[in-house]
């Protein structure tokens, strides 16, 4: 279901995602990398799941680029949808990073990597961007992800959170959801409605085998405007 959702919605999903957040998430994407400093420590390997049509992706290589003149921190982009992927692949064609060892799309579900293609031990930075809360199973994801990342590598989520605010509620789902009027908006609001709140997905995280601050906000996680949003992170040991 969620792959004809994403389908539904490959060609317009940046437009899209812009009338969601008003434009906000891409500042949102912009600290929720910028908060990673991809490339401070050297040149890492980045997989970014659920990755869309690269968003992430792209700002992890540019930021490594920018800050730390680094051209070879590398980022696969993993999606279960193979059209969102095609929107990335043409979007990094206007890019540097076109056909170069630095960025690559590969179609698999988050829940299971296939360990032929993504072996254990192998990532030093594992993305995933308003992704989590489409996957069945996000026990499934958090194990996939602690799979693939070296000791010491580190899991980071960026998430639309239940909002407490009215008024930012109204503005994240129901003005959006009168604009859009579609089936597939209504199964986004519904799955942000249904994710679990920042303390509980915190525990999650550290069930899966990860390492989180203390569960005081700012610490296992960060609020992104009083918590429309949220970065979470978690690190292998
Ligand atoms: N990370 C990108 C961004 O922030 O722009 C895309 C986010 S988009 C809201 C959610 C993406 O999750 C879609 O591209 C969808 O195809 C993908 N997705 C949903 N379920 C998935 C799964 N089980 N495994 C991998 N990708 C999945």
């Amino acid at each position: 279901m969620v792959k004809n959702v994403f389908d539904s919605v490959a060609s317009k999903y940046d437009l899209m995602n812009d009338a969601m957040s008003m434009g906000v998430h891409r500042l949102w994407k912009d600290e929720f990398v910028s908060s990673l400093k991809p490339g401070r420590r050297g040149a890492i390997k980045c997989i970014d799941v659920a990755g869309g049509t690269g968003d992430i992706a792209l700002r992890i290589l540019d930021f490594a680029r920018e800050k730390y003149a680094d051209r070879e921190t590398s980022v696969e982009v993993v999606d279960i949808n193979a059209q969102m992927l095609q929107e990335g692949y043409r979007r990094f064609k206007k890019t540097m990073y076109h056909n170069t060892p630095q960025v690559s799309f590969h179609e698999a579900n988050a829940q299971e990597l296939p360990s032929e293609k993504f072996a254990d031990n192998s990532y030093d930075l594992y993305t995933i961007a308003f992704g989590i809360r489409n996957c069945t199973s996000i026990p499934a994801v958090l194990q996939e992800a602690h799979r693939v990342l070296k000791p010491g590598g580190t899991f980071a989520c960026l998430e639309f959170n239940k909002v407490n605010n009215p008024l930012l509620n109204t503005n994240s789902s129901t003005w959006n959801y009168s604009f859009w009027g579609s089936g597939s908006y209504q199964y986004l609001v519904e799955s942000i409605r249904k994710f679990p709140s920042q303390p509980d997905f915190a525990q999650m995280i550290r069930d899966a085998g990860f390492v989180t601050g203390k569960d005081i906000d700012g610490a296992a996680w960060t609020n992104l405007w009083g918590g429309v949003a949220c970065i979470h992170t978690g690190v292998k040991v």
